[in-house]
């Protein structure tokens, strides 16, 4: 009988592999790794004695693959956040807190309603988004909304570097529009932010592989794929320090690993090859995360803060510049950003940094023209993962999607 042999573990190649495995493919998984996840996942953090995330994910309800995913694998229950399209901000330096609300329909009357709206915007700012709909591909964040004032400033600017990942001077409209196409434009009850209850790996790792164990597939840990045996155009044999395994003339291959490795693996491969680092802060302390378990904060270091279990975790995105700078100093300045925030004490807790340096693909318009679609030259190989064409940026969304795609074609 033919197999699937899924190489990756991250979301985009668990994403394959169970919808593989739930049509009834023979899955083999393949992953470098000792865990699965990838980008995305949980681990106990003998420094702060607790488990924590490599950084916070936030989600949106119309993230249709994903909660798609979360279903097949059973894990439909384990994302919490509000029960209402709610997105609360604290600016810093004012001391101003005010919180976007959007009606759930797809008519956006929440424009007029000045307490719902972004403080200091006209309802008639908010047509200018619709400029996203006609965002060509060489269209930069900041050309095509920097001249939106205030909302700009206090939403567009923050929403885009967390969609995005990049700096809205160099980042490409286009990626943007496509998250506004599945969320705000289709309505509130297409933009309710979603988040693990408990853990990345809870939600999206644990419960796939669990899946994949009881629908018969074969998980290989700490299997990492050196080089393909290529011959007529064709995958024939899958070679690394611990696997050496011969590919029968139907069985199919997903290459899920990231961008430098499919390009190490597949020669002539053009792939994204500038990236963007996020780095997360947990802090050993509690704060109250309000109606949505979490805030947006303006005029600081930090950019988002989540209450967790355990720790406060703080995001801060398209970091490449942030990168070096000295731990405790970085630490210091965040803590001094929450205490600001939310009133705590002088002392800092216990804290962990979390530098994830390639977090994300640059989404800037000439690396959004390296993303490659799913097929190659090789005839039974097809690419999955965030950085492959699939118009969203690089998300657990584009992530999921671009595993059920390859699964598709296979
Ligand atoms: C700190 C941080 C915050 C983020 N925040 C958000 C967010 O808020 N919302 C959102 O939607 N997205 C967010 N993202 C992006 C999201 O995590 C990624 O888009 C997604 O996880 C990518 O999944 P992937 O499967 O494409 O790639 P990866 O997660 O990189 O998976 C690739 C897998 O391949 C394995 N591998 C590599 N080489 C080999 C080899 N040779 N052989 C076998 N296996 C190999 C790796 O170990 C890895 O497990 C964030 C990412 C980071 C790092």
């Amino acid at each position: 009988m033919s197999r699937v042999h899924v190489i990756g573990a991250g979301v985009a190649g668990l994403s394959a592999a169970t919808s593989l495995a739930a049509r009834g493919a023979r899955v083999v998984l393949y992953e470098a790794a000792k865990w699965g996840g990838g980008r995305c996942r949980s681990y106990d953090d003998l420094q702060l004695g607790c488990r924590i995330d490599n950084g916070n994910h936030l989600l949106l309800s119309g993230n249709l693959s994903t909660m798609a995913y979360l279903e097949r694998i059973g894990a439909g229950d384990t994302m919490a956040g509000p029960d209402k399209p709610v997105f609360p901000f604290i600016d810093l330096v004012s001391g101003d807190y005010w919180a976007l609300r959007l009606n759930r329909g797809v008519t956006p009357w929440w424009v007029l309603r000045k307490d719902w709206r972004v403080p200091g915007t006209r309802a008639r700012d908010y047509l200018a988004l619709r400029r996203l709909q006609k965002a060509r591909p060489d269209d930069l964040v900041a050309g095509l909304l920097g001249d939106l004032g205030v909302l700009y400033d206090r939403l567009l600017e923050p929403l885009a570097i967390a969609a995005l990942n990049t700096r809205p001077d160099v980042a490409a409209a286009a990626p943007l529009a496509a998250v506004v196409a599945e969320s705000i434009a289709r309505g509130g009850a297409a933009s309710m932010p979603r988040y693990p209850a408990i853990g990345l790996s809870e939600s999206f790792v644990d419960p796939a592989l669990a899946f994949l164990r009881e629908n018969g597939a074969e998980l290989r840990f700490g299997a990492r794929i050196a080089g393909l045996t290529v011959s007529d155009a064709r995958v024939t044999g899958l070679v690394g320090p611990q696997v050496d395994e011969i590919i029968g003339p139907n069985d199919r291959i997903v290459l899920a690993t990231p961008p430098w490795v499919a390009a190490e693996l597949i020669e002539g491969l053009v792939v994204p090859d500038q990236f963007e680092s996020i780095l997360n802060l947990h802090f050993r302390a509690g704060i109250d995360g309000g109606v949505a378990g979490f805030y947006g904060l303006l005029g600081g270091v930090a950019e988002w803060v989540f209450e967790k279990t355990e720790v406060v975790s703080v995001t801060i995105s398209a970091a490449n510049d942030r990168l070096d700078r000295d731990t405790d100093a970085l630490a210091a300045e965040v803590w001094s950003d929450l205490r600001r925030g939310f009133g705590l004490p002088r002392t800092m807790p216990p804290y962990r940094v979390v530098r994830e340096k390639r977090a994300t693909f640059a989404a800037t318009p000439a690396q959004l023209a390296r993303r490659p679609g799913p097929q190659t030259r090789l005839g039974n190989l097809v690419l999955a993962g965030d950085y492959t064409a699939t118009t969203l940026p690089s998300t657990i969304e584009g992530a999921i999607r671009s595993g059920e795609t390859a699964a598709r074609l296979i």
